[in-house]
């Protein structure tokens, strides 16, 4: 069996379901489990209902409600068979509205968060469900949340691997091995209590690569809206490459540091019994995509050792100079000891002579490691900044290459280097703005467009 993960975009409306269709019917033989993303857009919208919730507008929520649940209506209206599922999301649909006035005027908590923004998945799921129904194609909607059991860090949960394989097994198999296709969400998962949680942005992907590994799949595949892993962002560089291979170690870097095509944690449960991730161009299902695997053979593009360029924007830098503190034994252990307590994780690390420079993404628990870190000596702090990876074959090693690379970053300053362990990437800090045209010569510089 296979997994079939199809993002927001392959499920934005009627015609992208349409394609859904085609697809599956083509993977039957290979007997899909097929994961879903919300329609394109809708994840963000449903969080956006937070807003008229905090200043307690009961009636533009329940207009924004109403418009939410319109755009299924009309996506149903053009696929036969899917009308079938309007009922049920106009009923959750219902529920939400009266779990949100229940909560005008103040914050939605993270916990309610979750249970807002999952509904996008639940909604899509029943839609594409009814969808294939009607196309004749042997579908049954599974609810993941009872499967996907995880941690109540709302909003980024840890899924636990243990129970989710075992009732992915007890859930899943009976209906793949009885011949029908389980139609799940991507993204959401509850508590042992049934709490609703997420698996954080872009979650959807790495729901497909966990039940991959708990059923043991052929392999994973990632419909998305490009043509697989790329030399760099489309939408930065339009000449960027397709790779036809990479490693699980490639994929899971270029995703680190912002390649938004899969999730980071995606390759981390299928890394063990060496599955496959295929991620392929929904539009284009005809193209081979990249195959991320152990035995990957890695082409040099370019003639150059470097395979792709990311970057990610919206990153913090946080200093640290203790000049007291050099060389004092328990310095770094304490500072990573804040981030910690804090619950913030850190990208990018460089220490020099007297201080260290760190890069964090989650400002939401910043004021309080900052507050914590000025016990160890003076902090300062620069926004609008952006991480900026060159990921390629032993790039570290390579004599020349870092030379090469800050040659073509100018006229933008770096920042920051990083000092990190991994032999395939080499990581820097650019400002925020200075970001497409640092990643644009990089590729230009490497392979030549
Ligand atoms: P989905 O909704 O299918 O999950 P995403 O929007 O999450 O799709 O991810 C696909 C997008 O990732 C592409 O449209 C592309 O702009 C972006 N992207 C960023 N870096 C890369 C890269 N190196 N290769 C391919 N796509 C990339
Ligand atoms: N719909 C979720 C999001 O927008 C999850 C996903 O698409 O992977 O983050
Ligand atoms: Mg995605």
């Amino acid at each position: 069996m296979i997994v079939a993960k199809f993002g927001g975009t392959s499920v934005a409306d009627a015609a992208a379901i349409g394609r859904l269709i085609g697809i599956v019917r083509s993977r039957t033989a290979d007997r899909p489990v097929v994961v879903v993303s919300a329609l394109a857009g809708m994840t963000d919208a449903l969080l956006a209902l937070a807003g008229p919730v905090q200043d307690g507008d009961g009636a533009a929520l329940d207009g924004a409600i109403e418009a939410l649940v319109e755009r299924h209506v009309a996506t149903a209206r053009d696929l036969a068979g899917a009308e079938s599922a309007l009922p049920a999301i106009a009923d959750d649909a219902g529920l939400l509205r009266r779990e949100l006035e229940g909560s005008l005027g103040r914050r939605l908590r993270p916990a309610e968060l979750d249970a807002l923004a999952g509904r996008g998945e639940l909604w899509s799921s029943r839609l594409i469900a009814a969808a294939l129904e009607g196309a004749d194609v042997a579908a049954t909607w599974v609810d993941i949340r009872p499967i996907m059991v995880t941690d109540d860090r709302h909003g980024r949960a840890t899924p636990h691997m243990p129970v989710l394989t075992a009732r992915a097994r007890g859930c899943l198999r009976p209906l793949v091995e009885g011949g029908r296709i389980a139609v799940t969400q991507g993204f959401i998962g509850a508590t042992v209590d049934g709490a609703p949680t997420t698996l954080g942005r872009g979650g959807s992907d790495f729901t497909a690569a966990l039940l991959g590994a708990a059923l043991d799949a052929e392999r994973v595949e990632i419909w998305t809206d490009v043509n697989g892993l790329m030399t760099a962002d489309p939408r930065i560089v339009p000449s960027a490459r397709t790779l036809r291979a990479a490693s699980y170690e490639e994929a899971a870097e270029l995703a680190t540091f912002g390649a938004k095509v899969l999730h980071p944690a995606t390759a981390q449960p299928l890394v063990k019994a060496g599955i496959p991730i295929v991620v392929l161009n929904s539009v284009r299902p005809e193209d081979p995509g990249t195959t991320i695997e152990p035995s990957a053979e890695l082409e040099r593009l370019g003639n150059s050792p470097v395979r792709s360029i990311s970057w990610k924007r919206g990153i913090t830098v946080v200093n640290v100079r203790a000049p007291r503190m050099l060389g004092a034994y328990g310095f770094l252990r304490a500072m990573f000891e804040v981030f910690e307590r804090h619950e913030v994780v850190v990208d990018v690390l460089a220490s020099g002579e007297v201080s260290v420079s760190l890069t964090v993404e989650d400002r939401t628990r910043l004021d309080a490691v900052v507050r914590d870190l000025g016990e160890l000596g003076e902090v300062w702090v620069e926004h609008g900044r952006a991480v900026v990876a060159v990921v390629g074959i032993g790039i570290r090693a390579t004599p020349g290459l870092a030379a090469r690379l800050f040659r073509a970053v100018q006229p933008a300053n770096v920042e920051v280097i990083s000092q990190g362990a991994s032999a395939i990437n080499m990581t820097f800090v650019v400002r925020e703005e200075d970001g497409p045209g640092v990643v644009r010569r990089l590729h230009q510089e490497f392979f030549g467009t």
